[in-house]
């Protein structure tokens, strides 16, 4: 089995500078730190996919830059013409920490047009698994609104891309650590694309982000019930996350049974992120990606594509996103994990799963 991976350079144009993590500089500090979604985080993931163990399993292709007409297929045009404008303009903080500089339209150009070669890829039948390492990220991006570091919704985009190439029904499974707020909007109303995204109880984090993650955001209209939310708590770790994928992911896939499944590939539920409080180990990726795999291979005769989001621990997203990719490409996690050692309580989540399961199963066979 093997994986193709869709790269374009031009993600590293996106400089988000540097400050107190993702605020402006202060004064009190000797030295800022590089905002956290910076283009370190993907130069040393690609690096470990060259690198590491998996690199024999791993077909290299090249990313291209998105049209307009094809950014507009979910985003609305003058949303897409105030970003191209604001960065044109020098950039800045376009939103609460969503900064962008004058090269970070070329960016969001690449980041959404290899998602998209990557699933055209995987549409055509070049291949059964795509992945796109990009940057900015998408997931929080909504239809008219820039949010959490993203511009347009790149996975929303392939899941769009899929539907109108004659898919009858595509499933978006979201492990990244933050609600998929933005994914979640493009479908709210519609039957055809199943948003699933299970993440850290964060709530709503002002004008930009008003959805809230709780699992009663069940989607509206025909919509109902195929808007997927499962907030888990801090600390939830490998064991939670992987009950959550057998008890509630699963089953709800089972029941839509797509014809697709796009994965918002992130990392920042690893014990080490800076952006959030999982706890999940290289282990517990491998898990995930390999559930997906499962999933794949069950309902749409193995057709998959991971899209990166976030991760930002520097050197151990790289080593989770390894370890995701072993996963889904049905391998052991084949590196040592250089940081593990946190214990683990699969039942850490049992309050928050068993209230998903509440409201979920007045849609799904739970
Ligand atoms: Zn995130």
């Amino acid at each position: 089995m093997t994986l193709d991976l869709f790269w374009h350079e031009d993600a590293l144009l996106h400089e988000t500078g540097s400050g107190v993590f993702e605020h402006p500089p202060s004064p009190l500090m000797a030295v800022p730190e590089l905002h956290p979604e910076n283009a370190v985080r993907i130069r040393n993931m690609k690096a470990i996919l060259e690198r590491g163990p998996l690199a024999p399993h791993i077909r290299r292709r090249e990313g291209r830059h998105a049209e307009v007409s094809e950014l507009t297929t979910l985003h609305d045009p003058a949303y897409v013409e105030s970003v191209r404008e604001f960065c044109g303009a020098g950039g800045g903080v376009l939103t609460w920490s969503t900064t962008v500089a004058e090269r970070s339209w070329e960016a969001a150009l690449a980041a959404a047009g290899t998602t998209l070669a990557a699933t055209d890829a995987v549409l055509t039948g070049e291949t059964k698994t795509a992945y796109a390492l990009v940057r900015p990220p998408g997931h929080h991006a909504q239809p008219a609104q820039a949010d959490g570091y993203c511009l347009f919704s790149n996975a929303a985009l392939a899941a769009e891309r899929a539907r109108r190439s004659g898919l009858e029904r595509v499933a978006v499974l979201d492990w990244d650590v933050h609600h998929g707020n933005g994914t979640q909007e493009c479908f709210y109303s519609r039957d055809d694309v199943l948003t699933v995204s299970m993440h850290m109880r964060h709530g709503s984090w002002g004008p930009a982000h008003p959805q809230t993650g709780a699992p009663d955001e069940v989607g509206t209209g025909r919509g109902e019930g195929f808007n997927v939310n499962v907030e888990l708590p801090a600390g939830t770790g490998d064991g939670g996350y992987l009950r959550a994928v057998e008890e509630l992911v699963a089953p709800i896939v089972d029941g839509f049974a797509p014809a697709l499944l796009v994965v918002a590939c992130g990392q920042d539920a690893n014990q080490f992120d800076p952006n959030g409080r999982q706890c999940v180990t290289m282990e517990g990726f491998r898990a995930l990606g390999a559930a997906a795999r499962a999933m794949a291979e069950h309902y749409c005769d193995g057709r998959m594509v991971l899209v990166q989001e976030g991760g930002y621990a520097r050197s151990y997203s790289a080593f989770c996103l390894h370890a995701t990719l072993a996963g889904a490409l049905e391998r052991e996690t084949e590196l040592e994990d250089p940081c593990a050692y946190l214990p683990d309580d699969p039942g850490h989540a049992d309050e928050e799963i068993a209230g998903a399961r509440d409201v979920l199963s007045r849609y799904w066979s739970l």
